[in-house]
Parts: structure tokens; C-alpha cells; sequence
């Protein structure tokens, strides 16, 4: 049985069509054949082999991974054929994929923590992914049953859903004092929002410099959206809201992290999960006068993966609007996608 993937074979080089033989699976190993698997922003980064970090610099992302690779973390597909020490994986089966896969023996894999692993064995960043019609998943506890959901919406679930649920969840004490800030209302914003509503009742505020997203977050039920651009918008926000409590920095720049505390109440928390770039300074002092805390998380566990299942599931959260294209289309896709041509999500079918 042969795999088709569209192969990064060289940084800031488009991808290409590869075909090899489908990998048989051993021990624990199950092999997954793909039916959706989402286009993310990250997987820019990942084709361009850096972060930007602000001031012109740079963080190198090639090390770790061996050309020709296959991008791809947001997986959802039908479970092929398993290893025999993979208990529990029944051929036919349909999957969502955790790809946060951690080595298993680092502390933080051992406290479970497997997405921010020392080694890790992540899918689509240091081990083959989903832009393919086939991948290998390493032991069968990574599988996430997710009927009734569609497959491209679980798949979207692994990465933007995991990680707006994960930083939402940083923010639970804090979350009952007063509405939450939200900034950013892009596909991680806009899960982001959904599930505020779900968790804690009350809607949240938004803030976006673009007035299409503002509008988006205002029909998706937003208690007023701001525009952190704007002069007049942190009195006008702080009067509405006495003082932000808890919010989420989904931008992760320094204008966005720099508007979230600038809005915030004594004793506040912005949890921070955007990797747009730039950097951040502060009077050390503010965060004792301020009993500030800034907190970054990373996608997420994979408890969490299933309770963020399992919550979509029992509130019945609509899934944002997600378009399909064929996998031949992945780099189209992540032009359009750097080119600012993307409204939602877009997930590539095998
Ligand atoms: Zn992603
Ligand atoms: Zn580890």
C-alpha cells in the first residue's frame, strides 16, 4: 500500500507530491488513514523553519526533523491496521489524532504535561503529520473516539480548540470575579469565545484591530468588542468591565500583550498562546502593585484534548466555519493562508 504526502523537502520551499510505501506498525503503533487534517498558522513557521521573536530576531525551528517531512497536526481519520501490542485499536474505527505526543520519560511527560515535553514526539512538527493520506501514531491512548463530531472539526479540535480550552482553563478562578478579555478573534479567538460561554456562563469581552473580526465575535455572542488600536478604547474598556480579571492573549505581540495589561484589575492574569512576535517590558515593580500574573501555555495535555471532546460534545459548541480542499491543494492553502485569504478554518481531505 503506497502513502501520497505533501512533503516539505526544503525551508521556505513550496511542498511537494511524495509517494512511499505505507509504514507497517509494530509494538504499540497504529496506523491511521487520514480523512481530514486542518491547515494551521503554525505550519507557516514550520515551512519557513523560524519563529519571529521581535526586533528583527528570530527563533530557528529546522533542528529535530529530517527532510523530506510532512506537515500537519489537526488529524482526524479512520484507524488502518495495528501493531500487536496495540490494545484497544479496532481497524475501522474513526479518530481524532492528539498529536502533543511527549518521549514519555521527561518530568513534564511523567506529570502528563506531554505538549510541552523536553524531546518531543509532536506530529506534524518533529514527527511526520497529517498532510498525507496515512500516519503513525505511536500507541493507541493518543486516539480520541469523537462521533458524533465531523472529522474536520475534531481534527481542528487537537490544535485551535485545544489550545483556546487549555488557556481558558488557566483562568478559572479567575473567570467568576468579572467577564473575561479575549483578544484576537481568529479561529483560535472565535473557539476561544464558544467555549467561555460554555464554561463559565457569561460572555466575554472581545477585543480585535479588525473590524470584520470584531464583527464575528459580536454575532458569535460577545458582550461588546473593542479595538485595541483605537485611543480611546482602554477608559471605554475598563469602564464597562471595572477592570479585566482574566484574559487571553490569542495574538501574542507585543501590542496585544501590551493592550491586556493595560487593562487589567489588581491581581489579574493574561494567559498568553499567540506567537505573532515581538517583545514585552514592564517596570518589574507592576507585577507586585499590580499582583499581576502572565502566564504562556502551548496547545494543551491530552486530558484535556478528551475533556475539550467531551465539553464540545455535551454543550453541543457548533464548530466555526471550516471549508475543505483536496490534499493536493496543501500549499495553495498555505499561501492563501499567509496572504491573509482565509476566513475560518480549512482542512486538507486525503
Ligand atoms: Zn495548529
Ligand atoms: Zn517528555
Amino acid at each position: 500500500m503506497l502513502m501520497h504526502r505533501q512533503s516539505l523537502t526544503a525551508y521556505a520551499a513550496p511542498l511537494c507530491e511524495t509517494v512511499v510505501d505505507c509504514p507497517q506498525p509494530t509494538g504499540t503503533q497504529v496506523l491511521v488513514r487520514i480523512s481530514r487534517c486542518g491547515v494551521c498558522h503554525s505550519d507557516l513557521h514550520m515551512q519557513d523553519g523560524y519563529f519571529l521573536l521581535g526586533d528583527g530576531k528570530q527563533l530557528d525551528v529546522r533542528s529535530g526533523r529530517t527532510l523530506p517531512f510532512t506537515l500537519g497536526h489537526e488529524i482526524a481519520g479512520t484507524i488502518e491496521s495495528a501493531g500487536p501490542d496495540a490494545a484497544g485499536a479496532t481497524p475501522g474505527a474513526k479518530v481524532a489524532v492528539f498529536p502533543w505526543i511527549g518521549c514519555g520519560q521527561c518530568a513534564a511527560c511523567k506529570a502528563g504535561d506531554e505538549n510541552i515535553c523536553a524531546a518531543p514526539r509532536h506530529l506534524g512538527i518533529t514527527v511526520d503529520g497529517g498532510f498525507a493520506t496515512h500516519v503513525l501514531v505511536p500507541h493507541p491512548r493518543y486516539l480520541i473516539d469523537y462521533a458524533p463530531l465531523p472529522a474536520s472539526y475534531a481534527g481542528a479540535l487537537m490544535c485551535s480548540g485545544l489550545t483556546a480550552y487549555a488557556a481558558l482553563k488557566r483562568l478559572s478562578d479567575r473567570a467568576a470575579r468579572a467577564p473575561l478579555l479575549l483578544i484576537g478573534a481568529g479561529g483560535v479567538g472565535l473557539m476561544g469565545l464558544a467555549l467561555a460561554r460554555a464554561m463559565y456562563g457569561t460572555a466575554p469581552f472581545v477585543a480585535d484591530i479588525d473590524p470584520n473580526k470584531r464583527a464575528a465575535a459580536l454575532a458569535a455572542g460577545a458582550a461588546a468588542a473593542f479595538d485595541p488600536a483605537d485611543a480611546g478604547t482602554r477608559k471605554e474598556l475598563l469602564k464597562a468591565s471595572g477592570g479585566i480579571y482574566a484574559a487571553c492573549d490569542f495574538v501574542g505581540s507585543d501590542k496585544s500583550l501590551n493592550f491586556a495589561t493595560s487593562v487589567l484589575a489588581k491581581g489579574a492574569k493574561v494567559v498568553v498562546t499567540g506567537l505573532i512576535g515581538g517583545s514585552y517590558t514592564t517596570a518589574v515593580a507592576m507585577f507586585v502593585l499590580k499582583a499581576m500574573t502572565i502566564e504562556g501555555t502551548q496547545t494543551g495535555t491530552l486530558v484535556e484534548a478528551r475533556e475539550l471532546i467531551e465539553l464540545v460534545r455535551a454543550k453541543n459548541i457548533a464548530a466555526p466555519p471550516i471549508a475543505e480542499r483536496p490534499l493536493a491543494q496543501a500549499q495553495a492553502t498555505l499561501d492563501d493562508l499567509r496572504g491573509g485569504r482565509i476566513v475560518g478554518r480549512v482542512v486538507l481531505t486525503a
